[in-house]
């Protein structure tokens, strides 16, 4: 069988608008999207209020700094706050088409429209095609992860195997069966998959017909991409979003990081501050979907990332967010600069005899002070070590070796035990 081309083609128009077109587009949406929710949206209303945010006068993009962010757990107390989900929503539950109940817990409302979670162009994106047999290995039920990635499925003309996270040997003997050619789930269960599929010694190439995959909800790193890739010889792709909003953004053929997709506006800010950071500065991903029946306006994902906008060669001019680098809970502010564990990982990265290290934070006397904690049987590159240190993070540590096994077995990379008055 031939394989089908997956590398050509652009899905919507709005992926190639050049940049006066695209600013113009996104102060329409956002316009639009701010006047109604503040018509219609109980939540935007008392937000835009208290915040003294008047929707008349916002008049360019950098206006929206000035709505104070939604923080994601703010969520889950704001949603029993009454009905509409606490004045979120701009119509009564009855009028949607679903609501899922994710971790948190928190509720997130599906509407009627086409295309509501707003995968479709991520997945043309990735590669399926009309004609795939694609199997999803996600929830479907309670959580929306399973019909969520159904419905580009659906718009793309591809026919769908639902089979949700159910065991193994089924998954196996179905996507032999079916020829099954698209894989829609976490990397990590493919990986498991392929482990299994070889225990029982199937040709993954051979007895497997898996050409494009979906992944997300996980870190996916390049050496796990390429080794599935060359297991199953297929091409492997991510998306991201969140359960709230749906899509933000997606893989090209290019492995140029996330281009954030048309449904939304994305900022990367500060994340004590909510003041949005220069193009290239690591910071929270902060995201406006156009969703005039759930507003979250400004929503803090907790998300780490950073903006790229150096043109794409796959022809979208969608900016694009870098990898997602890490977490908001994970950072510690020392000194008024934010350490990141990828940063301190990178450095480390470079001294083989460093098997794991932690970074410990105290304030005695209200001074921050740092201790880099590293395991190592011996470490005799202990200046050079700190002078890279210093260059890069811009503080001064001080380092402790410790002999391998010392640190806790799940212990968090930055661990914060200043004391606050
Ligand atoms: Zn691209």
């Amino acid at each position: 069988m031939t394989r089908k081309d997956r590398t050509e083609g652009i899905y919507s128009r709005r992926e190639v608008l050049d940049e006066s077109e695209r600013k113009q587009y996104y102060l329409i949406q956002l316009k639009e999207l701010l006047s109604y929710g503040y018509r219609y949206s109980e939540d935007v209303k008392k937000r835009f209020d208290r915040a003294q945010f008047n929707v008349e006068k916002f008049k360019q993009l950098s206006d929206l700094k000035h709505i104070p962010i939604l923080k994601k757990k703010e969520l889950i107390f704001l949603q029993s706050m009454g009905p509409r989900l606490g004045g979120l929503l701009t119509k009564d539950i009855g009028e949607l088409k679903r609501i899922f109940l994710s971790p948190g817990p928190i509720f997130d409302p599906e509407d009627r429209h086409d295309d509501y979670w707003g995968y479709t162009e991520a997945f043309y994106s990735i590669g399926f095609r009309p004609g795939d047999v694609v199997q999803v290995t996600f929830n479907y039920h309670l959580s929306p992860a399973g019909l969520m990635f159904e419905e580009p499925l659906r718009n793309l003309n591809c026919a769908v195997m639902p089979a949700g996270p159910s065991n193994v040997a089924t998954q196996l003997d179905v996507m032999q069966k079916l020829r099954v050619s698209g894989y829609v789930g976490t990397p990590s269960y493919l990986m498991h998959l392929a482990q299994k599929a070889e225990e029982k010694r199937l040709n993954l190439r051979k007895d497997l017909f898996l050409e494009v995959a979906f992944v997300t909800g996980e870190k996916f790193s390049e050496k796990m991409r390429s080794q599935l890739e060359k297991m199953f010889d297929m091409v492997i792709r991510q998306g991201y979003g969140t359960a709230d909003v749906g899509c933000i953004g997606y893989e090209c053929f290019q492995k140029n990081g996330l281009h954030i997709s048309n449904r939304v506006y994305v900022e990367i800010c500060d994340p004590d501050t909510g003041i949005p950071l220069k193009d290239g500065e690591v910071g929270e991903i902060i995201v406006t979907a156009f969703n005039k029946t759930y507003p979250l306006i400004r929503l803090a994902t907790g998300d780490l990332s950073f903006i790229e906008r150096a043109p794409c060669t796959c022809g979208r001019t969608s900016p694009r967010l870098g990898n997602i680098v890490g977490r908001v809970d994970t950072t510690a502010r020392i000194k008024g600069i934010f350490v990141y564990p990828h940063q301190v990982e990178q450095i480390l990265s470079k001294y083989e005899e460093i098997k794991r290290w932690q970074i410990e934070v105290t304030n005695p006397g209200g001074v921050d002070e740092l201790t880099l904690c590293v395991e190592a049987s011996t470490f005799k590159r202990e200046d050079e070590l700190l002078h890279t240190f210093r260059e890069k993070i811009k503080l001064r540590p001080t380092l402790k070796v410790l002999a391998p096994g010392s640190l806790p077995v799940n212990s968090k990379p930055i661990e914060d035990k200043r004391i606050w008055d």
